[in-house]
């Protein structure tokens, strides 16, 4: 039977199931990994089945604050170390890498948590998120973090419009609609640097943190804040905590969301096609998953030099983008957007076992590299060509076969378990 749900590419991609061309390789976990896709294809569980458990969430919390305390102490052994200035700079990167990995990991894992995608009783996911999520790496608080991105963000009306406040983020940077070519590019790869942007990043992170939130809030963070650095001065790695762990939590935390931020969704987006809100919304976001495909068919020496080039694409490219700026749940972050009450833990599986499914979301949508990511965002902002995934065609093929699906008045018409689940914001 023909599947009218297929997975969509755009021209910029390599036309082909990527992901399928390493299931012959061991390690699949592994690969699931650095590619962000899984080739899970057991039935959808129902989201209730992907929450984690206490411990788990525990083990999750604590690799976090393992890698900062060893990279404070290892911090320190470089900073004391009697080398070049140039060495520590070179030895200091991965710690950077890492704090940041681990730090953004547990906004991240915040995130779930304040969807309920994590654990069941209310109490102790506010508990998790304020103490042991939020307050150490200067997150949002709870109330705050509900109104920006659970209510405005994912809001169907709302998400990705003036009133979201991660497109906020692109304008302040400099983005809109019909901007000129040049323009895009130079500002691609220099506005985050702008003294001003980094600026007003430190200065959000210390008003949410200590001044705009209530006064219970602001209480527990200069609390908590004041005996880390007490703590910090007292053991003598003040220098190593400030300029690894603040100095990542504050500045180069921004760089690394930054380059994921720019092909999150399709910022500034305008439904000119009219087409069904889900649709629409569906359209917006798609999964960003890293590699190229395994040269199966090669042979000889053309294996051997189509071999080396992929080996040192994973190693240079798609680990590294990975573990600085696309950790945890971010490659699958459109499966997200439909079925927010799945945990992250689940996230690559799941979106797997509902991809050509139908949905009323329209198809899903990858894209393999940064490259093609920011192809496309100049294309829809640049060049007005905004459907890189023609779901325009797509939708004039099954408008009528799916009406129903597309009614939200008649939501029950092609009702399945995934409906209910996808409403859960
Ligand atoms: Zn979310
Ligand atoms: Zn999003």
């Amino acid at each position: 039977m023909e599947n009218n749900f297929e997975t969509r590419y755009t021209k910029y991609g390599y036309g082909v199931n990527v992901r399928k061309s390493y299931e012959h390789l061991p390690f699949q976990g592994f690969w699931t990994w650095v590619t962000g896709k899984s080739l899970n294809s057991a039935a959808p569980k129902h989201a209730r089945e992907t929450l984690l458990t206490q411990p788990q969430l525990i083990l999750q919390i604590s690799w976090g604050y393992a890698v900062f305390f060893a990279s404070v102490i290892i911090g320190k052994i470089i900073l004391d170390a009697d080398i070049s200035w140039m060495l520590k700079v070179l030895y200091s990167l991965p710690i950077f890498c890492m704090i940041v990995n681990r730090s953004r990991g547990l906004l991240h894992t915040s995130h779930y948590v304040i969807h309920g995608a994590v654990l069941r009783s209310k109490t102790l996911s506010r508990f998790y998120y304020k103490w042991l999520l939020s307050i150490p790496v200067l997150h949002t608080p709870w109330d705050e973090y509900m109104k920006i991105h659970v209510v405005k963000h994912h809001g169907l009306g709302t998400f990705s419009t003036e009133h979201d406040v991660d497109q906020v983020f692109m304008t302040k940077h400099g983005f809109y609609n019909g901007m000129r070519e040049p323009e895009f590019w130079l500002k691609i790869f220099l506005a985050p640097f702008h003294p001003l942007r980094i600026y007003e990043h430190i200065r959000f992170r210390i008003l949410v943190n200590f001044i705009v939130c209530n006064w219970n809030e602001r209480l527990c963070r200069a609390t908590y804040w004041f005996i880390l650095i007490t703590v910090a001065y007292a053991s003598g790695y003040f220098e190593s905590f400030l300029i690894y762990y603040v100095g990542s939590i504050l500045v180069v935390t921004q760089f690394s969301s930054w380059i994921q931020h720019i092909t999150e969704h399709q910022w500034f987006g305008v439904n000119r096609l009219n087409w069904p809100k889900h649709v629409f919304y569906g359209s917006l976001t798609w999964g960003r998953f890293f590699g190229s495909p395994y040269p199966v068919k090669a042979e000889g020496w053309r294996f051997a030099f189509m071999f080396c080039k992929w080996v040192l694409k994973v190693t240079f490219i798609d680990i590294p983008l990975r573990l600085f700026a696309y950790m945890q749940d971010l490659p699958s972050h459109d499966f997200h957007h439909r079925f927010p009450a799945v945990g992250f833990w689940s996230i690559a599986p799941e979106r797997a076992a509902h991809e050509n499914k139908p949905s009323r979301y329209g198809p899903m949508t990858e894209t393999w590299s940064m490259k093609e990511g920011i192809l496309i965002a100049r294309d829809h902002l640049c060049r007005g060509q905004s459907d890189p995934f023609d779901i325009e065609g797509w939708y004039q093929a099954n408008k009528h076969t799916y009406a129903a699906f597309f009614d939200n008045k008649q939501r029950g018409a092609l009702s399945t378990q995934s409906l209910k689940e996808e409403c859960r914001v």
